[in-house]
């Protein structure tokens, strides 16, 4: 760190410094004589800009900044799963062990683990050639993710040397390239910078459905493998169950959740409570696949700002090895927040409710970096599915976050604190989510299922219908209805009760296979077309409505998976006998 410039003015998370020419944006550099963490962010001339990822009490003008010449990066390698960090990667266990209760400020810590050993194990040998994104070996990270060991983006070469089957740690050199009679030893760790997306050989259409076994997203507003979603959370309204539940239960290998809370105690019950998670696939802990980021608030903005990106940088290196990534961020609000406050303090022109003008290009850049794709190297296909929480201030979808994220966004799940008043969850509102996915993934849930879109857009429409019949009731009574239309609605609260409620915590509830949920769905039309034509014919609603049948369809979603079939086909029986039984009365 020989070159350094001045501080001018220091402004909370913000430092302005003169002889910065040599910079330059987005350079990691180091803050007064206590070398605060911080990234240049602006430069005019000689003068940077410098969002300090750390409290800036008691440094002052005069003091030195040192470059470091490097671009704000993530450290990848073994150690990143069951990791807690903080925005800018840094563990948090270990902050906290160096520096107490508090983050103080200018505490170096090593991202990973350098001492720990880890048994890598190699797959390619001396003499291969070997070009970027290849795996040269592996590490068992946990019991249940395999780390690759890959060749850097950029890099190439002919293996001169590769470490044999034993322990090491990730400053031990495991391989070593010989390119153009450069040689050059490698480690099991790589570095990134965060605001790049790294490279993939290419980008492939989504036409897979993320399956999540929640019966209103699969069925109603499916994600595709390596979609991108949104899901605004008011208070209450089961924001995080949901979040949970698409961490356990999403057909993803590999979960990256990025928190960043306002208040302190939203953060510490993250922290509390995803270590408890169980996987359900694994029936071991679900941090043994995941990798959490987590902002407090009294952590400086700017590295809550910062943390959107490491998340991603951290969900495509996994993806880079060819697995399934779903990054979580939580909430995107308290990020664009952050990303306010400092531009306020660069005195920028405010845009909408003070909102830099460059949110949504900034939003966009984070979400654009999901997406399944051709990993460089081995050719495998990889994705990354991102869910961003969004939390509008009192529920007011027009304001600017939730506005900009949905311009780019293909699923909006919209929560609804009135259907949780109602205890009706999850309170996904099927009135107001979407899917712009429809149309590319429709095609494989038909080969799984014969009929799905089908079935789904019936539902929809009857859905649809029922807030129609619903507001004629309210006008002029249900007597003006006629008995197709009741039964419409006997139908739309079957819907809504037996299949798109679905209890987070009970046993079997709390996953559907997607054979389940179409056969759950399946007899509920059923019964519709069936009593739809029993009082066309004259019956009497009464007679359809008080059907016992119902109440045993109603309790489908509590029959485990390996029984459904049997426990359908018996209810096909004795729903048809039933009807038939109408006949004679
Ligand atoms: P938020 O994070 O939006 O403040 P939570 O996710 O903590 O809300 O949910 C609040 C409460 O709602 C939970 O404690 C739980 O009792 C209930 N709840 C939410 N989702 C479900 C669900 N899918 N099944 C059962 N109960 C739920």
């Amino acid at each position: 760190m020989e070159k350094h410039g001045k501080i001018t003015k220091v402004s909370g998370p913000l430092v302005l410094a003169s002889g910065m020419e040599a910079a330059q944006v987005y350079d990691v550099v180091y803050v007064g004589h206590k070398k605060l963490m911080g990234e240049v962010i602006e430069l005019r001339d000689d003068i940077a800009s410098i969002q300090v990822y750390e409290e800036t009490a008691g440094v002052g003008p005069g003091e030195p900044v040192f470059f470091t010449e490097q671009p704000l990066s993530a450290t990848l390698g073994p150690g990143l799963i069951e990791g807690v960090f903080d925005g800018i990667l840094r563990p948090l266990d270990k902050v906290y062990e160096k520096a107490g209760d508090l983050i103080a400020s200018g505490v170096t810590v090593e991202p990973l683990d350098l001492k720990k050993k880890w048994t890598f194990i190699p797959v390619k040998k001396k003499g291969d050639k070997v070009t970027a994104g290849q795996m040269i070996g592996y590490v068992d990270e946990t019991t249940v993710v395999r780390h690759k060991i890959m060749v850097p983006p950029n890099v190439e070469g002919e293996l001169i040397f590769v470490a044999k089957e034993g322990e090491y740690t990730i400053e031990d050199v495991v391989y070593k390239l010989k390119n153009k009679d450069v040689e050059k030893g490698y480690t099991m760790v790589q570095k990134w910078p965060v605001r790049v997306g790294r490279p993939y050989s290419k980008k492939l259409p989504p036409t897979e459905p993320m399956i999540t076994g929640q019966r209103i997203i699969d069925t109603l507003f499916p994600i595709a493998i390596g979609g991108i979603a949104a899901i605004p959370g008011p208070f209450g309204s089961g924001k995080t169950v949901v979040q949970h539940q698409l961490a356990k239960w999403a057909d993803a290998d590999i979960i990256v959740y990025v928190g960043c809370g306002e208040r302190g105690n939203e953060m510490t019950d993250v922290l509390n409570e995803f270590p408890k998670l169980v996987d359900p696939k694994t029936g071991e802990p679900l941090m043994k696949r995941t990798v959490l980021i987590a902002n407090t608030s009294n952590m400086p903005v700017a590295a809550r700002e910062a943390s959107i990106y490491t998340g991603i940088t951290i969900a495509e290196y996994f993806r880079d090895m060819g697995y399934k990534v779903a990054i979580m961020a939580d909430s995107t609000s308290r990020w664009a927040e952050a990303l306010r406050e400092m531009s306020s303090r660069l005195e920028e022109m405010p845009g909408e409710e003070g909102y830099p003008a460059y949110l949504g290009s900034r939003l966009a850049e984070f979400y654009e970096r999901a997406g399944l794709v051709e990993t460089i190297g081995d050719k495998n296909h990889g994705a990354v599915s991102a869910i961003g929480a969004v939390s509008p201030p009192g529920g007011d979808m027009s304001e600017p976050v939730t506005q900009a994220t949905l311009r780019i966004v293909k699923v909006f799940w919209g929560l609804s604190s009135d259907l949780a008043n109602r205890r009706h969850f999850p309170a996904i509102d099927w009135l107001r989510s979407y899917t712009l996915y429809d149309d590319v993934i429709m095609d494989s849930f038909d080969s799984i299922k014969d009929g799905w879109s089908g079935q789904v857009n019936k539902t929809m429409a009857l859905l649809n219908e029922e807030k129609e019949l619903e507001e004629i009731v309210r006008l002029v009574g249900i007597d003006t209805l006629s008995k197709a239309d009741r039964v419409k609605l006997l139908t739309t609260q079957m819907i809504r009760e037996d299949f798109l409620h679905q209890n987070a915590f009970d046993e079997i509830d709390t996953y559907t296979s997607v054979d389940k949920q179409y056969g759950m769905l399946e007899i509920i039309l059923f019964w519709h077309k069936l009593a739809t034509n029993k009082v066309n014919a004259g019956a009497a609603l009464s007679s359809v409505e008080n059907m016992q049948v119902k109440q045993r369809i109603s309790r489908l979603k509590y029959v485990p998976e390996d029984k459904f079939k049997k426990t359908l086909d018996k209810l096909y029986s004795e729903l048809k006998e039933e009807f038939s039984n109408l006949e004679r009365e």
